[in-house]
């Protein structure tokens, strides 16, 4: 299959999970994760019409969103493609681990960071945030699988940690993100987002984050469908997109 073809495959599953839980599929943000992708292939997807991309590390994510931005500003001065596309209109997500000295250019790079996991954290970013005199979006990485090894909030500490981070002022937490088990077992995947969505709804419900508080972010490549079915509205999908060139250039490095 062409990038093209994964790509529509993709539009298509999401639609048919939204579907199956009774939503639009307008309203399941996708994140192309662009880590394993080349340059070229996040141009095409861009052409096809799509705004959202992410990376899981800052260095990545300023190189790239940098270029792009480059790339539109050139297309658009040089009038060569018909349909300018506006270089703000594209959306770059932090999706990796927040890493404190990797803050500053997190916070200049990216339109909304899901990996924030502990209130250091979160004040990092205010007072960064401050300093840029602008307002910065994140998530809450919550550990939601219980293994050691993952970061993210224990479920029991979320709930007073988006009330601390409401009284920061420059600094808004739009919601929650989660990491399921790599595992086929879909009881295992499920009970680890439906916990999730659980302690999401109740923060809602609860008045918790206020009214911008509307961002689950759970999914990736081979558990969207699931997620989605548990009521995450934003996926996380990296190869199933971009797949072979990625996949195949990392296994030649690690042959090497
Ligand atoms: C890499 C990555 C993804 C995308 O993973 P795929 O399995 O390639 O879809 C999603 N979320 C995070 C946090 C990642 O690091």
């Amino acid at each position: 299959m062409s990038l093209q073809e994964r790509y529509l495959a993709l539009k298509e599953e999401v639609a048919t999970a939204a579907r199956a839980s009774g939503r639009r599929a307008e309203k399941i943000h996708v994140v192309l994760v662009s880590k394993y992708g080349t340059p070229e292939q996040i141009r095409e997807l861009i052409e096809l019409g799509h705004r959202h991309f992410g990376e899981g590390r800052t260095q990545q994510l300023e190189q790239r969103s940098a270029m792009i931005r480059e790339w539109l500003v050139r297309r658009q001065e040089s009038g060569v493609s018909d349909v300018a596309i506006d270089p703000d209109a594209i959306r770059w997500h932090m999706v990796g681990h927040l890493q404190r000295n990797k803050v500053k250019k997190t916070v200049e790079y990216s339109r909304l960071i899901h990996g924030v996991d502990s209130l250091r954290l979160a004040e990092e970013v205010q007072l960064v945030a401050a300093k840029q005199d602008r307002p910065v979006e994140l998530l809450l990485q919550v550990n939601t699988s219980g293994e050691k090894q993952k970061h993210g909030v224990a479920p029991p500490a979320v709930r007073h940690l988006v009330d601390q981070i409401d009284t920061m002022v420059n600094v808004s937490v739009r919601g929650l993100m989660c990491m399921a088990e790599n595992t086929q077992d879909q009881s295992k995947l499920r009970g680890a987002f439906e916990r999730c969505y659980e302690l999401f709804e109740e923060i809602q419900r609860l008045g918790g984050g206020g009214e911008d508080f509307d961002i689950l972010s759970m999914g990736m490549s081979n558990d969207f469908k699931a997620a989605i079915e548990c009521g995450s509205n934003c996926i996380r999908v990296g190869s199933a997109v971009f797949q072979d060139a990625g996949r195949a250039s990392e296994e030649d490095a690690a042959s090497k």
